[in-house]
């Protein structure tokens, strides 16, 4: 087999081949409205407004960014979604992105749901992991009193214990379906303590292969040592290490809050020393191979290159289980199905739940993709450049 990396994420048409023409023309409007600062911060501002005065605004938002950026209400409604981008050899992972549980009820509802995405992963070859994020099950506050050490109260521990009890359920149910779990990374006041409980999961459940897979932010610069740190645990232990690497989602936040607090930022000052530490991760995680299977969730174009460059060096095949590449369902399409195109294994996270409860990821979807210099984004260059060349071919 052919490991040479041939990959080129240029072609609009095998990037947004599973988009009927109505669907470009709804992604085009998205992203020229998310493109412009003012236009953004006025429509996220009048949404957010709306909901708030209960106006009915949630056909308008399903119809268009839920649409774009979710799969469904619900897993089954998902199911579309899934198949067709299973077509093109793109899996999806179903991502319950309701946010803001603070009640022991509302996280035992998570963990319910996150389990059903295990079951449903279990009997659909387009759904190779689940994922859940722990403070979906558990409370910030407590999550980060654990993580300084303060002493818990009778009701604290015993909330702790069902905390752990949660995340060992869902790992024990992606143990038993063989559906590798991944466990989102979170800010940094708390993330130790997700860390904990992912390395006492991974030495339960990674005996045999990778189960469980933590994240490591790579925008922190902790987290190269503490990757190094958590193989050499799990080789001393005799685990195998599931990492999901990724850049990192919250760096405003961080950087206000080390300000606010006076610490030093945990992350690095620049972008550049950011992506160097990604590299140098994706290097170390194919390096070690033998041990540990990775995934790269990251837009960034180089990244996803250089681990393809990566794979071809040490002569791993494309389809090599042991290396996944992620993206997020709405987003950098032309890495995913270029990807997918030359082999290698793909999956897209595939966000869904209530239209209204889903509403942050969305807000954070129309940020994310809101230029600051100007420019048109990347993404909406692609779609552009994309419903061009349809219009010239059916003019030919
Ligand atoms: C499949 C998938 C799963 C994800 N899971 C998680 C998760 O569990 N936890 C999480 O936190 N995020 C997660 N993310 C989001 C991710 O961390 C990034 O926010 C997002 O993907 C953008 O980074 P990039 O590598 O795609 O692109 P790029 O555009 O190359 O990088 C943008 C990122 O670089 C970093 N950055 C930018 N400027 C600077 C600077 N001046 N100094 C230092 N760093 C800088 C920031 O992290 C920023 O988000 C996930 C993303 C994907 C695609």
């Amino acid at each position: 087999m052919d490991t040479k990396p041939t990959v080129s994420f240029e072609d609009t048409e095998v990037a947004f081949q599973y988009k009927s023409d109505s669907a470009m023309q709804k992604a085009n409007f998205i992203f020229s409205l998310v493109n412009h600062p003012w236009i953004s911060a006025f429509a996220t501002g009048a949404v957010k407004l709306a909901i708030k005065l209960k106006l009915p605004v949630k056909t308008m938002i399903r119809k268009t960014v839920f649409d774009h950026f979710c799969g469904g209400e619900s897993i089954e409604k998902t199911e579309h979604v899934a198949n067709s981008l299973g077509r093109f050899g793109v899996k999806s992972i179903l991502d319950y992105s309701v946010e803001g549980e603070k009640t022991e009820a509302g996280f035992d509802v998570v963990m319910e749901e996150t389990i059903r995405t295990i079951e449903k992963a279990r009997t659909s070859t387009n759904i190779p992991f689940s994922v859940f994020k722990t403070t979906g099950l558990a409370s910030t506050e407590l999550l980060e009193k654990v993580q300084t050490k303060s002493t818990l109260n009778s009701n604290e521990q015993s909330a702790f214990e069902k905390i752990r009890n949660r995340v060992d359920c869902i790992c024990k149910k992606a143990y038993e379906l063989k559906v590798p779990i991944l466990i989102d990374a979170e800010e940094s006041w708390i993330q130790d303590t997700i860390d904990g409980l992912a390395y006492e999961m991974m030495a339960k459940y990674n005996k045999e292969k990778a189960v469980v897979f933590n994240t490591y932010q790579l925008y922190r610069t902790a987290s190269l040592k503490n990757l190094r740190d958590s193989f050499h645990v799990a080789a001393m232990n005799n685990y195998f290490l599931g990492a999901k690497l990724v850049r990192g989602a919250y760096m405003e936040k961080e950087r206000e809050r080390a300000e606010e607090l006076g610490y030093e930022s945990p992350i690095y000052p620049d972008k550049e020393a950011t992506d160097a530490a990604f590299n140098q991760a994706l290097t170390f995680c194919i390096d070690n191979k033998q041990r540990i299977s990775v995934m790269c969730g990251s837009h960034n174009e180089y990244s996803n290159y250089f681990l393809t460059v990566l794979m071809e060096k040490h002569s791993m095949k494309t389809e090599d289980d042991r290396v996944w590449f992620a993206q997020l369902y709405g987003m950098s399409d032309n890495i995913s199905f270029s990807l997918a195109k030359a082999g290698y294994r793909v999956a897209k996270y595939l966000p869904y739940g209530p239209v209204l409860s889903v509403m942050p990821y969305l807000l954070r979807r129309a940020e994310e993709n809101t230029s600051v210099a100007g420019q048109s984004s990347r993404e909406l260059t692609l779609i552009q450049r994309e419903i061009k060349r349809r219009k010239n071919q059916n003019y030919r």
